[in-house]
């Protein structure tokens, strides 16, 4: 069984990219391409990781991780905010919002998978 990653991204490029990425070390990834629906794809097939855009249309990546961190089946898995809101404060917002980890965008495709397996239980991580 793969590992399963869910990513709420509303930007097609960044889409792609880690995609791409991640199903080219053996991940499979859900695509929302917005907070509705990937909160609706969560609960109907918990993944084993989120990854979250913050600046996203309608809710944003905040409230998105609130609303998941408050689904009991789905309070446990991790949740990282990829984001290019590079400001002072932001890291901090969105581990108060339920985060468990912040990856500044743009995407670094080198150090990209590194990155994201530091929120992964070792047994689901697919490289070392
Ligand atoms: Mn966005």
């Amino acid at each position: 069984m793969k590992t399963q990653i869910l990513y709420i991204e509303d930007n097609e490029q960044n889409q792609y990219l880690v995609r791409y990425l991640l199903e080219a070390e053996g991940y499979a990834v859900t695509l929302a391409a917005d907070g509705s629906e990937g909160i609706k794809l969560a609960t109907e097939a918990p993944p084993d990781l989120i990854l979250l855009d913050i600046q996203l249309p309608g809710m944003d990546g905040y409230q998105v991780a609130r609303i998941l961190k408050k689904i009991p089946s789905l309070a446990t898995i991790p949740i990282v905010a990829v984001t290019s809101y590079a400001m002072v404060g932001d890291r901090e917002r969105a581990l108060a919002s339920g985060c468990d980890g912040y990856i500044e965008k743009p995407v670094d495709p080198d150090n990209f998978v590194a990155q994201i397996e530091r929120y992964l239980p070792v047994h689901l991580r697919k490289t070392d």
